[in-house]
């Protein structure tokens, strides 16, 4: 046993995910709100950030992941995605993917620059912006209520954009490690109060919390928002963040999702990359389905250096799954992310 190689990251437990029995749901395709597809090319780092590779780059990685996808039942997936890999993405895949503009500058860059990236990805036919502003992006200028942000926030609503993304705030277990210095990245609270002032000064846009508006670990904060802010929307998406605090609360999420049905958006947040394995991406498809659909209980295959066991043997959380009525499923995988975008909600 000791000889045999290190699994990978995507199945520490050597899994079998060709075990799909319990994966039950079928009434409607699936609607991925929240992912990273991009061009992918040999230049990829193995853990950099998404994308970025621009043309020099093919679909190959996109094409693996979007097929591997189908095999889930997910047929439209929403891309964050750098500007320029819009047009060929869209030629590849037409209808398939839909997409998200990232608006960035670099903290030395003037304004316009942001302002330009708008520009660029409403012209090329965005149905969503995204403002990522995680503590780590602090230092580099990337608060969710940078002046030059809520200028584009601006500009976009008068352009017609109806749905803005946020991340804000990052599992509380980073606040542990990553975030001591709460002087420099703030506490995890005070991650909410520029987005709160931002829902309120902006009631126009829909407004997508990523990754469970960032809060698993509190849904009755999650219940709160939803309560204060009915233009508020979550999306599932961060599958290992997701599997180890979703599961030890699931009968709060899931009462949760049940009582805001219309709110919940399915998302996995998978990034392409070139060297990525199909196992990779099969198993966020995997550990998502049967999170939220199913109550399989057993240790997640999924290798999460957040876990912290007094057991050394439980190498991974337990996956609990929440598993919602079918009626509350076909809502969260595909009726609120077509309603949101404009699609009809059948095919
Ligand atoms: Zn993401």
């Amino acid at each position: 046993m000791s000889d045999s190689p290190q699994p990978p990251e995507s199945n520490v437990t050597r899994h079998d995910y060709a075990r799909r029995e319990h994966l039950r749901y079928s009434a409607t395709p699936i609607l991925d709100f929240h992912t990273h597809v991009t061009m992918t090319a040999l230049s990829d780092k193995p853990d950099g950030p998404a994308g970025g590779t621009g043309h020099e780059g093919t679909t190959a990685g996109a094409e693996t992941m979007l097929a591997l996808g189908r095999e889930f039942g997910v047929t439209q997936t929403v891309t964050m995605c750098p500007v320029q890999d819009i047009a060929p993405l869209r030629a590849k895949f037409g209808d398939a993917l839909l997409f998200n503009g990232m608006i960035n500058k670099k903290l030395d860059e003037p304004d316009a620059v942001a302002c330009k990236l708008l520009d660029d990805f409403l012209a090329a036919g965005v149905h969503i912006i995204k403002l990522w502003a995680a503590p780590r992006g602090r230092e580099r200028g990337l608060t969710v209520d940078a002046p030059w942000r809520v200028d584009c926030l601006r500009r976009a609503s008068n352009a017609g954009v109806r749905i803005v993304m946020v991340h804000v705030g990052d599992p509380d277990a980073w606040w542990g490690h990553t975030y001591t210095d709460t002087d420099k990245f703030g506490t995890k609270a005070q991650q909410y109060e520029p987005f709160v002032r931002l829902m309120r000064e902006f009631p126009e846009f829909i407004w997508v919390g990523a990754h469970m508006g960032g809060d698993p670990e509190h849904p009755d904060h999650l219940a709160a928002l939803l309560e204060e802010f009915p233009q508020l929307y979550f999306d599932t998406s961060a599958t290992k963040w997701q599997v180890r605090e979703i599961s030890p609360r699931s009968a709060a999420v899931r009462a949760l999702i049940c009582d805001y049905p219309d709110r919940f958006l399915f998302g996995t947040d998978l990034v392409t990359r070139h060297g990525l394995t199909p196992e990779h991406y099969v198993s966020r498809y995997w550990c998502q389905r049967t999170l939220w659909e199913s109550d399989w209980q057993g240790p997640s295959p999924i290798a999460d250096s957040d876990y912290k066991h007094p057991n050394p043997a439980n190498e991974t959380p337990t996956l609990h799954g929440v598993r919602l009525p079918d009626a509350v499923l076909r809502k969260v995988y595909w009726e609120n992310g077509r309603r949101l975008l404009g699609l009809s909600a059948g095919s």
